[in-house]
């Protein structure tokens, strides 16, 4: 018996790295997922996942940056599975350049992606839960950069990264009598694909030896990257109803980062 058995979860990313061990956690819980991303091979690689293993799942393809495309994915995920119960905004973008030279393309495609395209998802996915009157569970995936600067990334992901923790407060705070609660997790370094996503995409990518010159050595007491999954299973109990008392928290999944 599954903790999310017979709810309806998006998760936005989901085909790679924490957003894919997100869809399938939720799926092995019983949840019926519907995983929207701008890559599509991914996302149905994701979905093939789920459904070997006797989980349901559907794969849409989503800008969340895109208004009409979030649109689709919600009315997408309602269309199949009768509601939604769950949102795991977990797509993300970087660009790693010192402040004084980033572009501000770059700067605008950040923010656009990771707060506007949070806000997006979490906007239809609230207007759903009204509707349904069930109430319903939010998580974003912020960054240890959501509170302390770190050591790698830029201005514009940790800006954005600092207003998506803000949002998630905001939703909590609004939406607490609606039954829907909201929650921010904040992953530490965790092994994943984002670091070459990001170097294929940015027009102001710094390599990694001459950006460390101007930052400084990360560590944390858990001196290893995290499986993504290890983000995955704090997701999952933030969906179900053991966290029902749990809003508009910072949740850190970080090997002890922000505690030193
Ligand atoms: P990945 O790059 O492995 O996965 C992110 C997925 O989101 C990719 O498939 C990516 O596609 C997709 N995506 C990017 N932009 C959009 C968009 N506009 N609409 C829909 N999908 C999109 O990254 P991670 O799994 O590492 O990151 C997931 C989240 O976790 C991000 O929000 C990230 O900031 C956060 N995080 C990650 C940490 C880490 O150490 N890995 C640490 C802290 C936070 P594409 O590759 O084509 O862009």
């Amino acid at each position: 018996m599954g903790k999310l058995r017979g709810r309806s979860a998006i998760v936005t990313g989901g085909a790679s790295g924490i957003g894919r061990a997100c869809a399938i956690r939720l799926a092995r819980e019983g949840g019926s997922i519907t995983v929207g991303d701008v890559r599509d091979e991914g996302a149905v690689e994701t979905v093939e996942l789920i459904r070997s293993a006797g989980g349901e799942a559907i794969a849409v393809h989503c800008d969340i940056g895109n208004e009409d495309h979030v649109a689709d994915m919600t009315a997408k995920a309602v269309d199949t599975y009768g509601r939604l119960d769950v949102l795991v905004a977990n797509a993300g973008i970087s660009t790693r350049a010192p402040l004084h030279e980033l572009e501000l393309a770059d700067w605008e495609r950040v923010l656009r992606v990771n707060l506007t395209g949070t806000f997006l998802c979490a906007r239809a996915a609230l207007r759903r839960m009204l509707v349904q009157g069930q109430g319903g569970s939010i998580i974003t995936i912020g960054s240890v950069q959501s509170l302390v600067i770190s050591g790698s990334g830029a201005a514009s992901y940790k800006a954005s990264k600092g207003g998506i923790l803000m949002l998630t407060r905001s939703i909590a705070a609004e939406y607490a009598d609606d039954g829907i609660r909201a929650n921010c997790v904040l992953p530490g370094w965790i092994d994943t694909e984002i670091q070459a996503h990001m170097e294929e995409e940015s027009s102001t990518w710094v390599s990694q030896a001459s950006y460390q010159a101007r930052t400084y050595p990360v560590e944390a007491p858990i001196r290893r990257p995290a499986d993504p999954m290890e983000v995955a299973n704090v997701v999952a109990f933030l969906a179900s109803d053991e966290a029902s008392f749990m809003t508009g928290a910072a949740v850190p999944v970080d090997g002890g980062y922000l505690a030193i």
